[in-house]
């Protein structure tokens, strides 16, 4: 599928030359413009793109230098070069058919809980075994270098707190669980150690699993979600198969994250939108912007004046109105934007 990649990108082995120290990062290494690794040729769930070129890098890396009020929205596409799925992309889930849980399912629906944490449970350890990749160590090394303002995230996989940034979490994250009735919420992992005590032939079977053959029998047919869900055959789920409920009232528990079909919490929409008003640019990486929560802030920062970029592949919603828009993946782009403000440069051409 993916041609090699080194032979594309003329500047892998290019003559560095000293130029400014425009956007540095004190205390931070500046990684090696390094070829994409097999690893992520190998992931499927990234769609292909080229490379970026000298000019996307160049305007990319203006935007960033220029503001002094940066505001970043990161989504889906940062998370699959890291073997999480997304829902709209090519090779995204919505691609093969599959329809996520909604929040009205899940609350009016024993049955629809039960799937969904049965499916949940199966794929924790899978999904929580995915590292940040690097574009989020690009990321978090432009915060700490305080060139970002505030950065604001879709996803629900907690990437970029393990790269050292802490956004605010659009869409809540998999790694809370809350009650529906009390609001009453607990870390996840201690949810898995109760799913586990309450199921204990459940449990065996999952661990025995070989992950290695996503999709055949062996692993139920099991291919992972962007929520940390996953598909695995009814018969698996729907007999016998018992959820913890709330310490506090014995209530409903979900997973802190925000379905489809229910809101952001007001007080975490609101400061989004506060910080994309008040930014001087606004940039959105790796996300197609076609939830109205997302898109919302990118239109509301072009209305306010801000630059907008979008850094994504494929179509997003707001390709109409963005002042700049790369096609590319985020590890291959940002660690070179990053390598143009450092003490050396490639030579591009
Ligand atoms: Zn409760």
């Amino acid at each position: 599928m993916f041609s090699p990649m080194c032979l594309r990108f003329p500047w892998l082995s290019p003559p560095f030359i000293s130029t400014s120290c425009r956007i540095s990062v004190p205390g931070v290494p500046v990684r090696e413009t390094q070829p994409p690794s097999n690893f992520l040729k190998d992931k499927k769930v990234v769609p292909q793109a080229d490379p970026p070129s000298a000019e996307d890098i160049n305007h990319l890396y203006q935007l960033i230098d220029q503001s002094t009020k940066l505001v970043v929205l990161t989504g889906a596409g940062i998370s699959t070069e890291c073997g999480i799925p997304d829902y709209r992309s090519p090779n995204g889930a919505y691609s093969s058919g599959f329809k996520p849980i909604t929040h009205q399912e899940f609350v009016r629906s024993i049955r629809a809980r039960r799937r969904y944490w049965a499916r949940s449970y199966a794929g924790w350890r899978q999904f929580t075994a995915a590292q940040p990749g690097a574009a989020h160590v690009a990321l978090a090394s432009l915060e700490q270098a305080g060139r970002i303002n505030f950065m604001i995230t879709q996803n629900v996989d907690r990437l970029h707190h393990r790269a050292g940034s802490n956004p605010l979490e659009l869409h809540g994250t998999v790694y809370s669980v809350i009650c529906l009735d009390c609001g009453f919420s607990f870390c996840r992992n201690l949810f898995q150690d109760e799913v586990k005590a309450l199921n204990p032939k459940w449990a065996a079977a999952i661990e025995s699993l070989d992950y290695g053959n996503a999709g055949s029998d062996k692993s139920f047919g099991m291919k992972q979600r962007p929520d940390g869900d996953i598909e695995i055959d009814e018969k698996f789920w729907e007999e016998d198969f018992h959820i913890p409920t709330c310490h506090k009232c014995n209530g409903v528990l979900k997973p802190d994250v925000v379905f489809f079909g229910d809101n952001v919490p007001k007080e975490r929409a609101d400061k989004a939108m506060e910080v994309a008003r008040e930014c001087d640019a606004f940039l959105v990486l790796g996300s197609s912007v076609m939830t109205m929560s997302a898109f919302r802030l990118v239109r509301a920062a072009h209305e306010a004046g801000a630059s907008t970029a979008i850094v994504n592949i494929g179509k997003t919603r707001a390709d109409e109105f963005v002042s700049l828009k790369v096609n590319a993946r985020l590890g291959e782009i940002l660690p070179r934007v990053l390598n143009t403000g450092s003490l050396s440069i490639p030579a591009l051409h």
